[in-house]
């Protein structure tokens, strides 16, 4: 199916793909599933838990899924699909929380940022006849906790299941209508392999965004309000991607450390060669490198996962 087709269905099911969904962890991604969910039919029944209970009042005030309850392991009890939306760092323990709750036959998810570490922290837990298919739906915004969600976020959005060998198939397809009934397009892979991509595409310019930022905070002859007034859309950018919530990017750091790594020695040597190119006035090659990076944005425009600079200027 292409973006555009997605883009023009987004259709509310005739019978929801699960009879009973539990989201744990009510943030931007949790809080987000369950407004898709209820307004794309997807879940007959939708149950929610968050460890903070201010954060369970905010979820019942603003009247997401059909409960919200206490603890993961009651949201968990007789759920079909159990979607873990807490912290990378958290969803072994919660696992093991709501491990002896879980119902045979039940399908546990997560939405991780990270997949290898979150698949061996939960898998150690998973009882038998319960299903494992990890999840991370490449979609976001900085903002966070149960406000920031919104049902349109996943819509034409990639979402990348990383089920371990030899997962039922019947469950990934299961846990695929639902992602593409939220208008996500899904794709299947490794989680090894979708650390390695994500270190680059997603780990990566959140780090260089993080130390840009801090960089020109600590400069001295910059001043801070200099910094935000003169802030070009360049700077803007990074400062909007520098404040996503850093607790959820700790946890990324600390868990795709091995490819984040190896992505950064490489950036240090291609920014050694720009770095090079400036110093010995050597326009050619800064001049090739800026062409081509331009017809990277362009191919991701022409793929429907970004919009042209003249519409975005329109629309915000
Ligand atoms: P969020 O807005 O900060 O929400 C996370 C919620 O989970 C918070 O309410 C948090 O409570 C709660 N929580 C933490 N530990 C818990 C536990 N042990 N039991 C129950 N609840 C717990 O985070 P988010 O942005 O939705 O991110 C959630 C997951 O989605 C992360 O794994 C992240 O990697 C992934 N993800 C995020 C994005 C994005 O752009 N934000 C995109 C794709 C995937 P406290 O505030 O008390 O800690």
């Amino acid at each position: 199916m292409s973006p555009a087709q997605v883009e023009s269905f987004a259709p509310r099911r005739e019978q929801p793909v699960f009879a009973s969904v539990a989201i744990i962890g009510i943030g931007l991604i949790g809080s987000s599933i369950a407004h898709a969910a209820r307004q794309m039919n997807l879940a007959g029944r939708i149950v929610l838990a968050d460890r903070d209970p201010d954060v369970c009042a905010r979820a019942r005030e603003l009247g997401l899924g059909d409960s919200v309850v206490a603890t993961a392991r009651e949201a968990a009890a007789d759920a079909d699909l159990v979607i873990l939306c807490v912290p990378v760092g958290a969803c072994g323990a919660v696992a093991e929380e709501i491990a002896g709750a879980l119902k045979p036959g039940a399908i546990l998810s997560d939405v991780g940022s990270v997949k290898n570490s979150v698949v061996e922290a939960v898998q150690p837990h998973l009882p038998s006849g319960v299903a494992f298919v990890p999840a991370h739906p490449v979609a976001g915004t900085e903002n966070s906790g149960p406000d920031a969600g919104f049902a349109s976020l996943f819509l034409n959005r990639w979402c990348i299941l990383t089920p371990p060998e030899g997962t039922a198939a019947a469950a990934i397809a299961a846990t695929r209508q639902f992602w593409e009934g939220m208008g996500a397009l899904v794709e299947i892979m490794t989680p090894q392999h979708h650390d390695l991509v994500l270190a680059v595409t997603s780990h990566l310019p959140h780090l260089i965004a993080y130390n840009i930022v801090g960089t020109a905070e600590d400069l001295a002859a910059v001043t801070q309000s200099e910094v935000i007034k003169f802030s070009a859309g360049g700077f803007r950018d990074f400062t909007r991607i520098a404040a996503s919530d850093p607790t959820m990017w700790r946890d990324v750091f600390l868990h795709n450390k091995e490819a984040v790594l190896e992505m950064l020695g490489r950036f240090s040597e291609d920014l050694s060669v720009l770095t090079r190119a400036i110093r010995f006035g050597d326009g050619e090659t800064l001049h090739r490198h800026f062409t081509r990076t331009r017809a990277i944005r362009r191919g991701i425009v022409a793929l429907g996962q970004e919009k042209p600079e003249t519409e975005k200027l329109r629309k915000d």
